[in-house]
């Protein structure tokens, strides 16, 4: 599946290298506006005919992707791990996983999520209404580097499934992967007859992906920072132009005095060490009660001394490999400074490995943090464990929500009580007892952020429906044709429909009463007028 992105003009490439070995890769071209506006135009035309296929034939294409992807799952992960550094595991975790349990979601529950659903018609007895979830046409999924297959197909499934073309914007961080991924997908759509280019890839810098936003696309799922996320918002406000945004993380983990501790620090390094950290749902923060404290410290720490770290397709077996993009490891480094100079205290690593090359951080365990501290505010993406000591629930809750961020959190104790409690009290859009981020794993959950972690959500019945226009129709339920006639209005409609008002929502029999023989008595009326006019 290897091969390297290639392009006729040199000085519009985007040059594309291994993070642990340095080797370049390739190159991928920096598409224009008109480039851009070109594939939303292909995917647009391809999904005339896609958007009315039936949900069977599209449970086909999602059945083939599913095995192509288990046939091609080592290339998939090799070319992953050679694009943005992580491990084959975190691979074969972080991106293949995910991806094949929101295929089997879609497969087993998609057609029942958007089929069209009646609704009460209340008042209007005579009606029938339900919703139906049509296409929207094309969609446009912006995409990080952090975990290239899974950011590329994690949006695109539902999206095809719901009916849609797809116009992706790969990072320019890990364009090297997006072409044989892309191939994979166009090999599932042409094994059932259907067009390849429903589905497009497009590469570039931010200007690229700012095109995208304004280029026409019916729906655009962006992942990335709040920063950009915002700058997203604003030009598809131009449209306007529907948006997604999943943005940053900075997910605290509670441990209370009644957790099983072993879990909870096998959960923790999970939680921060898993692709070096850089996960939008990672674990940033651990708030550990004071009674636990000491002994959470001592295993977290014996366990990250333990970590083997170095480039993942170098021969050994190694837990961590290097940071993706070479700009992160400075932002690690600047927070670190930071809570250095302000008391924090760095247990384990803490430093560059330089010696396996310019972009590993070594996993990293840093006590004595608090909440003056930037790492404790700032997304650090990357592999260092911050730890903050709490007395009891209140404080943990209330340092857990002193945050900017909104997206996962998790919870570890014994209690159930104590858990749904504190759940219910944690301003995230997900929170995990017991375990942290798995949250993701359950397809049928949405995943999604509030505060600057962002708006609307994927996944889930939520997730396919807001790949659809979703339409209200109202019909008759029994032949009976005719509405009410307002027109010409009479001296007594006004009084009429403010009797039936109070008659339909009034409180009470003897309330609603008094407006009965008042819209009797005008009904009549209104009737006699409109008979002489
Ligand atoms: P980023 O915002 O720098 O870039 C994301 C994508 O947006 C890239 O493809 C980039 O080229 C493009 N882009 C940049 N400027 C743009 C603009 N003005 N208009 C349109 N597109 C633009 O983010 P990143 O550094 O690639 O990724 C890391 C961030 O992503 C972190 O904050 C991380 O938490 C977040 N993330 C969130 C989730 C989630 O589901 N909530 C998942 C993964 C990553």
């Amino acid at each position: 599946m290897e091969r390297s992105l290639q392009t006729t003009e040199p000085s519009r490439t985007i040059p594309a290298l291994d993070p642990a070995t340095q080797e370049s890769l390739g190159e991928a071209p920096i598409m224009d506006a008109a480039e851009v506006r070109a594939a939303v135009e292909r995917a647009r035309a391809a999904q005339v005919a896609w958007g009315k296929t039936s949900f069977r034939q599209r449970r086909a294409v999602m059945r083939t992707l599913m095995n192509r992807i288990l046939e091609e799952h080592e290339a998939i992960c090799r070319a992953a791990v050679r694009d943005s550094g992580k491990t084959m595991v975190d691979a074969a975790l972080g991106e293949v996983f995910p991806v094949l349990e929101k295929i089997r979601y879609v497969l087993a529950h998609g057609e029942k999520d958007l089929k069209p659903e009646k609704r009460r018609s209340g008042i209007l007895a005579q009606k029938g209404a339900r919703v139906e979830f049509h296409p929207l046409g094309v969609v446009g999924v912006i995409c990080p580097w952090n975990f290239p297959f899974h950011n590329l197909l994690c949006p695109t499934v539902p999206a095809l499934f719901a009916g849609n073309g797809v116009v992706a914007k790969v990072s320019e961080h890990t364009s090297w992967s997006a072409e044989p991924y892309l191939a994979i997908l166009r090999e599932a759509l042409t094994a059932h007859g259907h067009s390849p280019e429903l589905v497009q890839v497009v590469t570039g810098y931010g200007a690229t992906g700012s095109a995208l936003v304004t280029s026409g696309a019916d729906k655009i799922f962006f992942t990335g920072s709040p920063q950009n996320g915002r700058k997203v918002m604003e030009a598809a406000s131009q449209g306007p132009t529907d948006v997604v945004l999943e943005l940053g993380g900075k997910d605290p983990m509670i441990v209370c005095d009644d957790a099983d501790l072993d879990h909870a620090v096998e959960q923790a390094m999970l939680g921060v060490f898993t692709a070096c950290g850089q996960m939008c749902v990672g674990v940033e923060r651990i708030y550990v009660f004071d009674s636990v404290y000491d002994e959470f410290v001592r295993r977290v720490s014996a366990g990250a001394k333990k970590l083997r770290q170095g480039a993942p397709l170098g021969g050994q077996t190694v837990d961590c490999g290097a940071m993706t993009m070479p700009r992160q490891l400075d932002i690690i480094e600047d927070l670190l400074t930071d809570a250095k100079a302000k008391g924090a205290r760095v247990l384990v690593g803490g430093e560059r490995a330089t010696e396996l090359g310019p972009q590993f951080f070594q996993p990293t365990v840093l006590v004595d943090v608090d909440h003056s501290m930037r790492i404790v505010h700032e997304e650090q993406f990357g592999p260092v464990m911050s730890i903050l000591r709490v007395k009891d629930e209140a404080e943990a809750i209330a340092k857990a929500n002193d945050s900017a961020y909104g997206l996962g959190s998790s919870v570890f104790t014994k209690d159930a009580k104590r858990a749904d409690r504190m759940a219910a009290q944690l301003r995230t859009g997900m929170t995990v007892i017991n375990d942290y981020g798995i949250a993701y794993m359950i397809q049928s959950l949405p995943f999604g952020g509030v505060g600057i972690s962002g708006i609307g959500r994927i996944n889930g019945r939520e997730g396919l429906r807001s790949c659809t226009n979703t339409k209200a129709v109202v019909t008759d339920r029994f032949p009976i044709g005719k509405g009410v006639s307002v027109y010409p209005i009479q001296p007594t409609t006004y009084g009429l429909v403010r009797a039936v008002c109070g008659l339909v929502y009034g409180e009470g029999v003897r309330g609603r009463a008094r407006h009965a023989v008042d819209a009797a008595r005008l009904f009549a009326s209104e009737v006699r007028s409109r008979r002489s006019s």
